[in-house]
Parts: C-alpha cells; structure tokens; sequence
C-alpha cells in the first residue's frame, strides 16, 4: 500500500518510516488535496480545496456544495487508500475526523475490532456479528486470520505465555454497555479452546459466565446486561500449555441495589429466573409467587427485559450448576435463601405506642422468610424490631425497622453470592497441581455518574482512576520516560496524567479514603464532621471541591458530584453482634457467613474502603508483573441500536482513553531496542575492521556506519541503542558470515 504522505516518504529504502506526523495544510493547499472541513453543526465533512486567497479558503465538498473557510479551520485527510486501514498508526495524518472517519468506515461494514496501536479498540455492534465460534477460534489458532480481534489478543497472549513464559492479562475497559464482559466472554472462549485438552474444565469455565451474570448483572438506564460487579479471571496453565485450573476473583457487588432500584431498573436477574422459571414443586416448597408480587421487584415498575426470557434462563442456570457439579442440596439452599430476600422486602411493621415504636407483623412474609432462612420466627421479629444495646432490646421506630430489615436482606443475598464464588472455584480448581503460568482477563466496573453516587460510585470511580493510571504509565508514560532517562531525542507527546486525582484519594495521612476510614472507625465522627474534614484538609486539590453534604471530584473522565450524608455508614458496614447472632441459627451458607464475620471482626475490624484498597493494589500488582495486553471497549451509540455511529460520542471515549496520544507515541516510537553491549556483540562479527580495543559504544556505531544504516532509523542513548526500523540488513549480513 502506498503511502501519500508529503514530504516524509521513505520511497524505495528497506527500512519502514513512519510518516511524519503535523500539520502540512500549506502542502494540501499547493496540491488541492482532501481536507476535512466544520462547514455547520460542528460535524465534518469531507472537501477538495479549489482555491485559496490570503487566509481563505474555498471548499468543494463531496456532496459538491462549494464553501470559503479559513485556512485554520482545514485539517488534512488522508487519501481514499487508507480508507479503514486496520490500525489508525498506518494514517498519515492523526487528526479527530480522520480518526473517526476511518473507525465509521470500518463500523459501517461490521468490522468492529481495530488497532490504535498496542490497544486494541472493540466497537459493540449491538447485533449479531458472525465473527465468532470454532471457525473463527480455529482460524486465529492457525493464522489464518490475522485482523484485528478480540481472538487475536487472546492468542497473542497464549504464545507470549507458551514463548517467554511470561504470566499476562488481558485488561478490557470501557464505559457501561460498551461490550466489557461479551468481550470477557470471547476472550474466555478461546482461551479454554486452545488451552484445553481437559473438556470438563472447557466447559465448566464456560458455564460460570452464567452463574456470574444470574447473581451479579441487572438491567440499569444503560444496560440490560450490566455486571453490577468487577471480575478477575486467572485461568491457570501447566507446562503444556493445558488449562490446569482456573479462579474467579470478584469485587465491589452493588448491594444496594437488592433493597433499591431506580424506575425502569432491575434487580439482580436471578430474582426474576426464578420467579418466571421454578417447578411447580420448587415453588410450593418456597412458597414462591410471581415477581410482580414482591415490594424489592415491583417498586421500579420494570419485570421483563425485552427478548429475554426469565424463564428459559433459570433452566439455563439450573444446568450450569449441575455442570459445575454444585449438589442438589446446595442448590436448594440457594433457592430458599433467593426467595427468603424476596419475602424479607415484603415485611411490613405496625406502631404499637405513642412514640411510633414499631413490630414486625406476623404475616405470611415474615413466617415464610424466617421459615425459609432456617430461623425461629421470634428471632426475627426480636431482630428487626429492637436493637440490642448490652442487654437491653431497645425498641425501633418506622424508618429504622425497615432500613434494618433491608440491611438483613442485602446481607443475605451478599453472603449467597460470595459462597458461590467459592463454590464456583472449589470446582475450577481441577485435579492437577502443577501450574505453570496464568493468563487473567479483567472486567472491570466502567466509570459511573449517576443521579445520586453514593460510596459505591466513588470506589468504582476512584479503581477507573487507577486503571487509568496504570493505563497511561504502561502505554505512554514509561516508554517517553526512558527515552528521557537514555538521552535521545524525542518529541514528547502531551498527555493527561490524573496523578493530582489519585493523590486526593491516595495520599497519606490525610487523603479521601484514609480520613474517609479514619472517620467511621471513630465513634464521634458524624457524616457533618467527615465533610467539614474533608473541606479542610483536602480544598487544596484542584479535583476537589465541596459544599453542604456533598463534595465533588473532577476524574479524568467527568466531574462527579458524590452524596456525603450516609457515607461513613456505608463504609463501616458494620453489623450490630445480633445480626451474627441471628446469623448463625440460619442455613448454610448463612451460618458460614456469620462465622467468617465474626473471625474478620475479631481478626481485623477493617472498613470497607480499607478491604477494598487491599484488593485494588494486589489486583495491579498482579497486572504488573505480567505482560499486558489491553482492549478498549466503544459504545457507538448511547440508543444501544446497530447501524448508528455518534461522532461525539465515539470521540468523547476515544478522548478519555486517549487514543490519539497513544497512537502518536506509537507512530515515532523505536519498538527495538539492544544494550550496547548486546548489540555490538550480535553484530561485531559483520564488521570489517579490528573491534578488539573499542568500547561496545564505539563498536555499535561504527557497525551502524560502515551499513550505511540511515540515521532517521536509529538513536544511541547513553546505555541502549533504539532502533524504529527492522534491522533485517545487518540480520542477513550476520546469517551470511
Ligand atoms: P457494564 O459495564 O454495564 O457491565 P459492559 O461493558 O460489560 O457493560 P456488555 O454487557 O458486555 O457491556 O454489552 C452490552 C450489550 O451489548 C450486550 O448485552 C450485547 O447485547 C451487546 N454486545 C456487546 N458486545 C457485543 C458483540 N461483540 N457482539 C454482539 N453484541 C454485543
Ligand atoms: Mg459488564
């Protein structure tokens, strides 16, 4: 493919240049080359520049309409040859149209994988692509195919494993419906398909998706599919290269969302499974009724999901545990303990003095949900309608009977989920011990900014801020540092670094999350007193601001506004010892949990933000000492329809993500690299002159001279040498010695 760049063309030389990148309109003007053009709406278009006077120019754009511009307003399009080349790098010209241009092309054609460099950006096609399946694992697996896919990625993490020995992880990002967790699946998919021999553990490795998607996904504003949860899949290798084991690791479920849902959202998907989907003897056994009937469902006026059957799905669930070997009897207990959350919400309380002290009323709520807990009935009505303070019980009014029995109601179905993540790795664990490496695929969270963002938010938002970070150090900030610390030169690339956010969450003593911890370990903190601190000590930072029971915080992506009135609630999480108590009379894995809880409450006492921070930073450790390979989901459209490109949509996100700078560094940067020492050792033997007294500095340069290798191709740093073509010609010089 020819390159129509300017100036810079590297015509018939064996080595590869890349273009140079800049603004060359002076040139576009003198030849009538394609621009792009703002003619109205702020939307691009295409022209042909017919003539210019002074600043002006005149257009002719594509539809043939003729329009004068100022020449400031042209930017250069790159010739029809580029048109949907599979990396933007291969573009002569980086400019937002022609970036956007080239990834419409592609969308418009169902291709939906392209490269910016070392990431790779998925576009979700919202429909049926026919681009997956054995077929397609086969042709990756044998190179046939080569384009841009998320089944190139995984097999380009296999080989690296299987080559270097090297652990990796496959870091997939993007905002809520972008494709995060189909994209996991793919990745899941063909991993289990090249690794494995072993076909139990293919497909039970397949079948957690479900389970995972059952109790942690929901259908939000954004949608239908949303992982209310973050995920790390390590999938475990032996020295053959077949799966031995495999492990789920998963953080931050949204419990809130058990007791509370938004209009036209919905609960964790399994609510509605098995409501739609239970056997008659299932459902009499529960005493299970339909979804419209329970107060955690219906208070969002949405049950179904268009296209989706609940139904079917709760079949689809019941075999993935028999795949996964989970027993009969503890797949009862999970269904009593679905169900018992379900009858908890439709609890009700009635006053029974002049101070609006409430108890529970003994209906067929409460008798069911104590019935199917495993519980005495006098249990639960002492524990939701009195506190035990010492040894007194002191009696509860309205809002704090039923914020109690909500919280019991989280905690349930949080216990139920974290019993079946270890359920779900008791059986990934296999049989054979011998791991060798571990390839792991992150889901994470997107960044969220809704209506009101609670505690919930601000630990999802602050995880993005952090893989944002590691995001840029690995794809920008590492590579321009070195080339700094060698020497050489290089022009920077710009990009934006949200270190001064960090710090605001980060920083010790007195960062966000170490008062925001410090705060509700204390018992004379009060939410007022957390954001007076806040205010205080945190209004030097340029990304925080605050103001009555709220503070702000300006992310690279958006400022959010965080609600600061329950937040030292939500992080202590503490549950009163009667909880435990109650806890520990009920099924399994209730009673599990509440003995776990007691030894962590013994053993640590930590906060949520606390654990949570633990988890962060051993889950970026773990990225990086692992090579990493990282996919970029993007939505193209906010109307989840197919077929629709949104410009500034797709920009906004490929902005965030910083695509351009990415690109850029990647364009003029030198992908090899030899000490001086490894290099005049390769390359002495083709150097016609005695080397013996020169120091391997002076050995490699001449190397270099004497091939008459082009300067523009290589740079020598104090310590390395960085090459940004092959160096093909001194490889076959040597072979031929
Ligand atoms: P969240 O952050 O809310 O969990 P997400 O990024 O994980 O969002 P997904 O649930 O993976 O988003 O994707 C949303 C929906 O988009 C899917 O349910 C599916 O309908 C569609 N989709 C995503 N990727 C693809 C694909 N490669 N092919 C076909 N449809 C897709
Ligand atoms: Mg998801």
């Amino acid at each position: 493919r020819k390159k129509v760049n300017g100036a810079a063309d590297a015509g018939e030389s064996p080595y590869t240049m890349p273009p140079e990148p800049g603004d060359s309109i002076g040139y576009f003007i003198q030849n009538k080359l394609g621009v792009w053009c703002k003619p109205r709406n702020d939307q691009w278009e295409l022209g042909k520049i017919r003539s210019t006077a002074g600043e002006e120019a005149t257009v002719m754009l594509s539809h043939g309409n003729v329009i004068t511009v100022s020449r400031g307003e042209l930017l250069p399009a790159n010739t029809e040859v580029l048109d949907g080349v599979d990396d933007l790098v291969e573009l002569s010209y980086l400019n937002a149209p022609s970036v956007l241009h080239n990834l419409q092309y592609r969308y418009n054609r169902d291709i939906i994988y392209s490269k910016s460099g070392p990431v790779l950006l998925a576009f979700n096609p919202f429909k049926d692509v026919n681009i997956y399946g054995n077929d397609f694992v086969t042709a990756y697996k044998d190179n046939i195919l080569d384009n841009p896919h998320v089944y190139a990625v995984a097999d380009a993490a296999y080989n690296d494993m299987m080559k270097d020995g090297e652990n990796q992880s496959i870091i997939i990002s993007g905002e809520s419906g972008s494709g995060k967790t189909e994209t996991a699946k793919f990745a899941m998919q063909y991993l289990a398909s090249v690794g494995s021999q072993n076909y139990e553990m293919k497909s039970k490795l397949i079948q957690t998706s479900c389970i995972l998607e059952a109790f942690g996904n929901a259908k939000t504003s954004r949608n239908c599919n949303s992982s209310r949860f973050g995920k790390l899949i390590d999938i475990h290798y032996n020295a053959e290269g077949t799966i031995s084991s495999a492990c789920i690791q998963t953080y931050l479920l949204e419990k809130s969302r058990v007791s509370q849902l938004c209009r036209g959202e919905r609960s964790y998907h399994v609510f509605y499974q098995i409501c739609a989907g239970a056997p008659p003897a299932l459902k009499d056994m529960l005493n299970l009724k339909m979804s419209s009937e329970y107060k955690f469902l219906n208070q969002s006026g949405c049950l179904k999901i268009n296209g989706v059957d609940d139904a079917l799905n709760f079949k689809v669930l019941v075999d993935a545990f028999d795949t996964l070997g989970i027993s009969h009897q503890d797949q009862e207990n999970v269904f009593h303990l679905l169900a018992a959350v379900l009858w908890l919400g439709n609890i009700s309380f009635a006053v029974i003095d002049q101070e609006e002290h409430v108890e529970l009323v003994a209906d067929e709520a409460s008798r069911t949900a104590a019935r199917l807990m495993g519980c005495k009935m006098d249990d639960l009505k002492v524990f939701l309608s009195t506190n035990r303070i010492h040894n007194t019980a002191e009696p509860l009014r309205m809002q704090q009977a039923t914020d109690k029995r909500d919280a019991l109601a989280t905690f349930v179905y949080e216990s139920l989920f974290n019993w079946l993540m270890e359920e779900v790795n008791a059986s990934l664990k296999g049989g054979e011990q011998h791991t060798r490496h571990t390839i792991s695929i992150l889901d994470t969270y997107g960044f969220e900014s809704l209506q009101k963002n609670s505690l919930q938010q601000l630990f999802i938002n602050y995880a993005d801020e952090r893989l944002q970070q590691h995001f840029i150090r690995y794809l920008c900030k590492l590579e321009q540092e070195e080339y700094e610390l060698e020497g050489i030169h290089w022009k920077k690339v710009e990009f934006e670094d949200n270190q001064e956010c960090l710090d605001l969450f980060e920083k010790k003593p007195m960062g966000l999350i170490s008062i925001l911890n410090e705060d509700s370990n204390s018992s004379k903190a009060t939410n007022e007193t957390f954001t007076e601190k806040i205010k205080r000590h945190l209004s030097y930072n340029i990304c925080f601001s605050c103001e009555k029971g709220a503070f702000r915080v300006r992310h690279y992506a958006r400022e959010v506004q965080y609600d600061a009135s329950e937040m030292l609630e939500q992080n202590s999480d503490k549950l009163q010892f009667d909880t435990i108590q109650l806890l520990s009379s009920c099924k399994k894995p209730l009673n599990r949990s509440a003995s776990g809880l007691m030894n962590q409450v013994q053993t640590t006492g930590q906060s949520v933000g606390a654990n949570f921070m633990d988890h962060l930073f051993k889950l970026i450790q773990q990225m990086e000492n692992s090579k990493q390979h990282f996919i970029r989901c993007v939505k193209p459209n906010t109307k989840k329809l197919p077929g629709i490109y949104e410009n500034d949509i797709v920009w906004e996100q490929l902005k965030c993500s910083q695509v351009m700078e990415i690109v850029q560094i990647t364009k003029s940067r030198y992908p090899l690299r030899f000490t001086h020492q490894e290099f005049a050792s390769r390359f002495g033997c083709i150097l016609s002159k005695n080397i013996s007294c020169m120091n391997p500095l002076s050995t490699s340069v001449a190397i270099l001279q004497q091939h008459q290798i082009p300067p523009q191709i290589y740079q020598a740093g104090f310590t390395k040498l960085f090459f940004r073509g092959q160096v093909d010609v001194l490889e076959n010089l040597r072979q031929e010695v």
